[in-house]
């Protein structure tokens, strides 16, 4: 298990051993925590058919034929981004409704559940109201917020998180030999599974060039242009920036308080609309940006 889900895994864990695993559970938290993992090994826990009840023996039949992807008591919604359609969910409750062939319990995940439609919520919410016996359905979602009241009142839910971002630091360290810079931090205290992306894609290299080039900007030995375009390229220039901003920006000196605290808030509006912008608009927003960041200075 991954060292920061550890205690949620024993908890969970322990609950199934004394039969109180709850029959819907929603796993929150952000992007490249984990939870998928998480949610997969409860899933092996439920369904694996040995006495010891604290972790999949993976030497049963039930093991077994969910490690070769064949359990006929195991459904899962896809991972892909997509919307999930009514469909599916009525998919999910003839699965949930029908006995279990192996005998034991069956097991319904639907990762990102904020991705259902209307319709497709109201379909689950009814399998929610009447949960069938040794039925147990594993919610996921990075913005819980987005799911209707209801079913969110219905699942007992488990926010998750980094508690100890040396943990995610330590096993980060053990996937890859390169140095961990100090601009992925924020990135390893939230989302450590995406910080290893970064090491493995070559997009540690591509945010240093990036942050580097802010600094020759702010300093004029940069064009706006030139960093604009390098900086659009990336896909994660609203961590970049806020690193920059708060953690090196002050270290740089020579701007104005006063400004700066704009520039904090400047910097707020356009991560809210960063998001919905496109091409030559994107462009514009940050040369704006930019242009604010330049003028702090003294
Ligand atoms: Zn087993």
């Amino acid at each position: 298990m991954l060292p920061w889900l550890e205690s949620s895994y024993q908890q969970l864990a322990a609950l199934h051993q004394q039969q109180h695993f709850p029959h819907a559970i929603l796993l929150s938290g952000c992007r490249g925590l984990g939870k998928q993992t998480l949610v997969k090994a409860m899933a092996g826990l439920l369904l694996c058919q040995s006495e010891s009840q604290r972790k999949p023996c993976g030497q049963c039949k039930a093991c077994q034929l969910r490690q070769a992807g064949h359990h006929p008591d195991y459904w899962q919604e896809t991972e892909t981004e997509g919307r999930i359609g009514v469909d599916s969910i009525r998919q999910l409750s003839r699965f949930f409704h029908e006995h279990a062939q192996q005998g034991g319990a069956r097991v319904a995940v639907v990762p990102q559940a904020e991705r259902m439609t209307e319709a497709a919520a109201n379909a689950l919410l009814k399998t929610l109201e009447e949960p069938p016996k040794g039925g147990y359905l594993l919610l996921t979602s990075d913005q819980p917020a987005l799911l209707l009241p209801t079913i969110l009142s219905r699942c007992q839910q488990w926010p998750l998180a980094v508690q100890h971002v040396t943990q995610a630091q330590h096993w980060l360290q053990q996937q890859s030999d390169q140095t961990l810079p100090d601009f992925l931090l924020p990135l390893i205290s939230t989302a450590p599974l995406e910080a290893l992306h970064w090491l493995q894609q070559g997009l540690v290299e591509q945010a240093s060039e990036i942050l580097l080039q802010l600094e020759y900007y702010v300093h004029d030995k940069a064009s706006l242009q030139q960093t604009v375009q390098l900086a659009t390229k990336s896909q994660q220039l609203p961590l970049l920036l806020s690193w920059f901003l708060r953690e090196r920006l002050p270290s740089l000196g020579g701007y104005q308080p006063q400004r700066y605290w704009q520039l904090l808030q400047s910097f707020q509006h356009w991560c809210r609309d960063e998001k919905l912008l496109l091409g030559q608009n994107k462009q514009l927003a940050l040369t704006a940006l930019l242009i604010e960041l330049k003028r702090i200075m003294v």
